[in-house]
């Protein structure tokens, strides 16, 4: 750092403020996480310089008998860590591996089925505005207006009307379990191919404390930067029957170069999440979920499907009469960071929306346990509820980071 200081100060600048701003407040965006000095460190490595088109031992490019190694590893211990046959370690981000995955399994035009972004689902799952939706016929299924969880009846119907090639299963904003085995027996009803989106959940999987979907679905997609605490980056693990599919969609139907870097960093990462710490963590990650979601609740929000089996809570804030951006704004002020996010059956437009999305990775990172969540969600509700109550919550929330800091200086 004090190269990148010296050599660009400006630069240098904003990397600190961002660490300040990681450090000052609290943050309860479900999708992220603070990974460890070890990841950053093969981040910030030599190994961003290589070309390496190709596969280990089959690459296009001369001088890659060292970051061979890198992927060779960060292969094995993904297929280790999740029980997989296969695993592809390149896909750029979570998007870029949904896209592989796709066109691994699928033909422009064919038809796939998937959770509707409004309930919940990703908008790789067939949005219109993204290339799944533009490229494919998508039937979209969502969640039940009484339990808000999903309805397997309604997916079981669409798929038997319309026949896909492809079911996809998993969500961006979903706080229950899946029933992976469900969705495979749907599969093999009408002949599909099942893929589980796991982006979210991947890291409690690792930790154990979420049934995995590995042994039920072809192909499983997933990012390596939220509660697995990795680099930014996409993974795919598959059955051995598609893994020539998948590889040769990867690269080079989707993507160039890999990032070596990141493939580095992913391996660290998959060697973490290996070790009993971690899977003690996963376990705190959902508990202090669920401790949030029942102290929101008892702050007068509603917990979308009466609470969480997750790292995740997704509340209805339309008992407080607050929208999801008036509430996003309001915490903001306050120094807490999580996002507005439609909630099933929402009234209002995606842009202002009637819930919230908060998450525990992260501050369960910083060792935050069930007292805290307690403390968190009384000053969500005193940020939301009332504005003159605002700096007094980000006094409250500099003292709780204070004591339990991000990043520790040293
Ligand atoms: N799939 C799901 C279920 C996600 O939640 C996300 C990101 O939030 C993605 C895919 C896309 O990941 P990325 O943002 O790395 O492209």
């Amino acid at each position: 750092f004090a190269e990148l200081w010296q050599e660009d100060p400006e630069v240098a600048r904003i990397l600190l403020d961002e660490v300040e701003r990681l450090r000052g407040g609290l943050q309860l965006i479900a999708s992220e996480n603070f990974t460890s000095p070890a990841v950053m460190a093969a981040l910030g490595s030599t190994l961003t310089n290589k070309y390496a088109e190709g596969y280990p031992g089959r690459r296009y490019y001369g001088g890659c008998e060292v970051v061979d190694r890198a992927e060779r590893l960060a292969v094995d211990r993904a297929k280790d860590l999740f029980g997989a046959d296969h695993a592809n370690v390149q896909p750029h981000s979570g998007a870029s591996a949904n896209l592989a995955a796709y066109a691994a399994l699928l033909r422009p035009g064919d038809t796939m089925l998937a959770m509707a972004l409004s309930h919940g689902g990703h908008l790789t799952h067939g949005s219109k505005v993204n290339f799944s939706g533009r490229w494919f016929d998508v039937v979209a299924y969502g969640v039940r207006r009484d339990t808000e969880t999903i309805d397997y009846d309604e997916v079981r119907d669409l798929a038997l009307r319309h026949r896909p090639k492809l079911i996809v299963c998993g969500a961006t904003a979903y706080p229950r379990l899946i029933d992976f085995a469900v969705f495979r027996g749907v599969a093999d009803e009408v002949g599909a191919w099942l893929l589980a989106d796991v982006a979210h959940t991947i890291g409690l999987v690792a930790g154990g404390v979420v049934p995995s979907p590995v042994p039920h679905a072809d192909v499983v997609t997933f990012t390596t930067h939220k509660a697995l605490r990795g680099p930014r980056g996409g993974a795919i693990l598959c059955t051995e029957e598609l893994a020539s599919r998948v590889d040769r969609a990867v690269f080079p139907f989707t993507q160039g170069g890999p990032l070596m870097h990141a493939i580095a960093a992913k391996a660290v990462a998959f060697g973490e999440a290996a070790r009993p710490e971690f899977r003690a963590y996963a376990g705190r990650v959902v508990a202090n979920a669920r401790a949030l979601a029942g102290a929101l609740e008892e702050e007068g929000m509603r917990p979308v499907s009466g609470g969480t089996d997750t790292h995740l809570a997704l509340v209805d804030l339309r008992p407080l009469g607050v929208t999801g951006a008036d509430a996003e704004r309001a915490c903001a002020r306050a120094k807490i960071t999580l996002n507005r996010n439609a909630i099933p059956y929402d009234p209002l437009p995606p842009a202002v929306t009637s819930g919230v999305r908060l998450g525990t990775p992260c501050v369960t990172t910083q060792g935050m346990g069930v007292t805290e969540m307690k403390e968190i969600a009384s000053m969500v509700a005193h940020a939301v509820g009332d504005p003159g109550a605002i700096t007094s919550v980000a006094e409250r929330v500099t003292r709780l980071t204070r004591s339990h800091p991000a990043y520790p200086r040293g």
